[in-house]
């Protein structure tokens, strides 16, 4: 069904304010153009002269002859920013980690998207496999890039066993596509022991090659298992020596990558790494850090932000005792954060308490994914001095709520501490440490204001 697109704003000093246009009115077309969402909207409002056609709640049609600069907004504000109702997939993974979610959680962390549109706007992975041929003509169009690809295998028969969808390995043919029309992509590989990695990741790695440039990165990260696999595929997680194997594998390809197209193109996970005890990746193997929401190249970054930090803190720093959380996977390298701040400030005293997953399983270390009960249940007896520092991805985007639907007041509450939220950056992480007033003056993230007990 076609979306309304109902406006729920009037921005002031606009157009649409000028026009008397109102909260509730409905945007019918423009220049007689139905509007399937706000790709449709901006690309006709780029316009210096339009007819907006708007519809009253009684039922009123009034149209409006405009005239305005190329990129003036008319100043309208819609209730759903997408302007349309989001895409849900249509397969079925193996790996998908909303089939291992417990049930009972709230309704919006079961909904799978897969929809190119939050690609772009959000940086979701999509599989292509719900992408139309009107689909990919818009992206090229509206020149929408980049777009994040889950690739997971260049295997056509294996990507739709892995995604129980028949039509997955045809819609690799997409990607030939996007290609084609030099639109700027990512690819992600869940790698799921037994099934794409080994030789089918070489072939994988292989097919993808002739996408560099055009698609400046590939991630493998490994599949997260919780303990809620009941009826599921089996997987099995991957050991020490799989990773040492795959980071061999990853480093020639890299080397080689680079030689020719100037990009290493191919990563892995921090995870890997972490999981075979080896020395993380220097910056430069990252091409700019291209996949740091996929866990690519975060704990290189938070080491080398921390160090060039440090330096530009005061020499004299006020004595504090604070505490701080995060993942099991996280730990070991804040450990190395708060060392190196330590030398440097030795009044300083930093807790660190890496929380133990009991909500999904142990199995999952990222910090990412602690629920506030974890949190509240593993903290309650320990020094948390004067405040609590929590990464900012424990919860959820733009608010104080955990998975669990717990609140960051709630766990203030039960902990008797204020709670910091930090981005996971090393300067915020030190300047949140530091805890100098003057920091937070000139701190552009702004994050860590205590929510208040
Ligand atoms: S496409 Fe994503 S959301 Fe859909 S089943 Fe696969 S992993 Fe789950």
């Amino acid at each position: 069904m076609k979306s309304q697109h109902i406006v729920c704003k009037i921005l002031p000093n606009s157009i649409a304010e000028e026009l008397e246009i109102e909260i509730g009115d409905e945007l019918v077309s423009i220049d007689d153009q139905p509007i399937e969402d706000i790709f449709d909207y901006q690309f006709l409002t780029e316009e210096e002269e339009l007819t907006l056609l708007i519809r009253k709640p009684d039922g009123e049609e009034i149209e409006w002859e405009i005239e305005k600069d190329a990129d003036e907004d008319l100043g309208l504000v819609f209730d759903n920013g997408l302007m349309d109702d989001y895409r849900s997939c249509s397969n079925k993974c193996i790996f998908c980690f909303i089939d291992q979610m417990p049930k009972g959680m709230r309704d919006t962390l079961y909904f799978k998207d897969d929809d190119s549109r939050l690609s772009f706007l959000q940086g979701n992975y999509i599989t292509l496999t719900n992408l139309s041929d009107k689909d990919l003509e818009r992206i090229v169009r509206y020149n929408l890039s980049p777009i994040n690809i889950s690739i997971h295998t260049m295997n056509p028969s294996l990507r739709c066993e892995m995604l129980h969808n028949k039509f997955a390995g045809e819609a690799l043919k997409k990607i030939d596509y996007l290609h084609e029309h030099n639109v700027e992509m990512n690819g992600q590989i869940v790698l799921c022991k037994g099934y794409n990695d080994g030789e089918e990741l070489t072939y994988t790695i292989e097919r993808l090659e002739k996408y560099c440039p055009v698609m400046k990165s590939v991630s493998i990260v490994p599949v997260g298992l919780t303990k809620y696999r009941k009826g599921l595929c089996k997987l099995e997680p991957f050991t020490k020596e799989d990773a040492c194997k795959l980071i061999e594998l990853v480093e020639s390809y890299q080397e080689k990558f680079f030689k020719a197209y100037g990009l290493h193109f191919i990563h892995l996970s921090d995870e890997f790494y972490i999981l075979a005890g080896k020395e993380l990746p220097s910056a430069k193997t990252y091409d700019n850090y291209l996949q740091l929401e996929n866990g690519v190249g975060m704990v290189r970054l938070l080491l080398d932000e921390t160090a060039a930090a440090i330096k530009d803190l005061p020499i004299n720093l006020k004595k504090r005792e604070l505490s701080i959380a995060t993942g099991h996977l996280a730990a070991p390298f804040l450990e190395k954060c708060l060392e190196m701040i330590k030398t440097v400030y030795p009044n300083i005293t930093v807790h660190l308490y890496p929380i133990t997953n009991y909500f999904f399983g142990e199995q999952i270390t990222v910090a990412g994914l602690i629920t506030g009960t974890d949190l509240k249940n593993q903290l309650i007896d320990k020094p948390l001095g004067e405040a609590l520092l929590i990464p900012i991805d424990m919860l959820r985007s733009g608010e104080d709520v955990f998975l669990d639907d717990l609140t960051v007041s709630d766990i203030e509450k039960a902990l008797q501490v204020p709670i910091f939220r930090v981005k996971s950056s090393g300067q915020d992480l030190v300047y949140a440490i530091a805890g100098d007033e003057s920091f937070k003056e000139t701190d552009t993230h702004g994050d860590y204001e205590p929510s208040g007990l």
